[in-house]
């Protein structure tokens, strides 16, 4: 498999080629991706034959579209079977790609559908590239109305947690920035508050921004909704998320996702206010997509402005998301929910 090789050892792959159809296979693959190895004009037909096969980690397996072709949501199909999904969003200015970094997690968040699911294995770091190249080399021929045809952003809020999976995640951060050409400073990694993960990236030559997922300020409730939190406490996450702020002069931002008579009380507004100022962060909250495998809901919408209005009494800059793509089940492993569920289980 071709993105499963570092670019920097792709001509291993090819010992009876020149070098110069290295380099030329590595702008397919990286600076200018294309669906099929067809497309690679420039290298000789039975190459293009004999690399097709080789070409992507995954085969596509379902494709959906939603708000007005704006997002687009894909679910892959990994050579074991093992499901992958991206979401491409369209925005005036920028085309945003949410990743997945993990088949399921570990992590276990009641009110997430990756969560429920439980942990299958790590991405590799070639999975994890492939999904921002495949989005470019579809973008090449579709692109999404009035938005940018590459990739301009990248977040890790698909499937899995980035920072459990490490070495992988900060390969494939260094395959975008170093090979690919995005900018360190529109990629997104978004934690659970893996926290020896948050201070390793610290390390890292790259200005990458931080999200970290709070959903609680209060222990007991948030090693509830986020059982880790019992491992790595929310003390120790902001500790580290500000260590974060101050090595790489990125804003952290806070996500909270808002669920009904769990994280939406007052006093949880003013705490998360408190830590927003404390870090200079942003926060977003997020209205909860419910799952099949939990009761929880969103609050009505009155109670959400009410939270939101509480975090900006109280000095908070906070952004209420939009929750693209519901119709198409665009949060976190929901897709891939669906798809078993639907699925003959011998199907594989
Ligand atoms: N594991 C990382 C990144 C993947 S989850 C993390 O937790 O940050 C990305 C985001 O999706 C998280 O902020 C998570 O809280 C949110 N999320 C998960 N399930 C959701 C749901 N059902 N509705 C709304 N947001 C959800
Ligand atoms: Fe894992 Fe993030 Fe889902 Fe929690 S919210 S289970 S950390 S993917």
């Amino acid at each position: 498999m071709l993105y499963l090789t570092e670019p920097e050892s792709l001509g291993d792959l090819l010992p009876n080629e020149p070098s110069y159809r290295t380099n030329q296979l590595r702008d397919w693959l990286y600076t200018t991706p294309v669906l099929t190895a067809n497309e690679m004009t420039n290298l000789p037909k039975p190459l293009r034959d004999a690399i097709d096969p080789q070409h992507w980690p995954f085969d596509l397996d379902i494709e959906q579209t939603a708000d007005r072709g704006q997002t687009k949501k894909w679910l892959f199909r990994c050579k074991d079977g093992s499901p992958i999904e991206s979401v491409l969003m369209g925005y005036a200015n920028r085309t945003t790609l949410c990743i997945s970094s993990q088949v399921g997690c570990a992590m276990g968040c009641t009110f997430c559908a990756t969560g429920q699911f439980g942990f299958d294995r790590h991405l590799d770091a070639g999975e994890i590239t492939a999904q921002v190249a495949y989005a470019n080399a579809f973008l090449a021929t579709t692109p999404l109305p009035r938005s940018p045809e590459r990739v301009t952003n990248v977040v890790f809020m698909g499937m899995g947690e980035p920072l459990a999976n490490y070495r992988n995640t900060t390969e494939s951060l260094r395959r975008m920035i170093e090979v690919m050409g995005i900018s360190a400073r529109s990629i997104t990694v978004s934690t659970v508050g893996f926290v020896p993960g948050m201070w390793k990236l610290i390390e890292e030559p790259w200005p990458v921004n931080l999200a970290v997922s709070l959903h609680s300020t209060i222990p007991s409730e948030r090693t509830k909704l986020v059982p880790i939190n019992k491992r790595y406490p929310i003390d120790d996450v902001v500790e580290a998320a500000l260590a974060y702020y101050k090595a790489k002069g990125r804003r952290i931002s806070l996500e909270w996702t808002l669920i009904a008579d769990e994280n939406d009380s007052d006093e949880e507004a003013v705490g998360l206010a408190r830590i927003a100022r404390y870090l200079s962060a942003h926060v977003n909250v997020i209205e909860l997509n419910p799952t099949p495998l939990s009761m929880d809901r969103p609050p009505d919408h009155d109670h959400v402005r009410r939270f939101v209005g509480t975090l900006k009494r109280e000095g908070a800059n906070v952004t209420l998301r939009d929750t693209r793509g519901q119709d198409i089940d665009a949060a976190c492993g929901q897709l891939r929910l669906r798809a078993a569920s639907t699925r003959d289980p011998q199907d594989g």
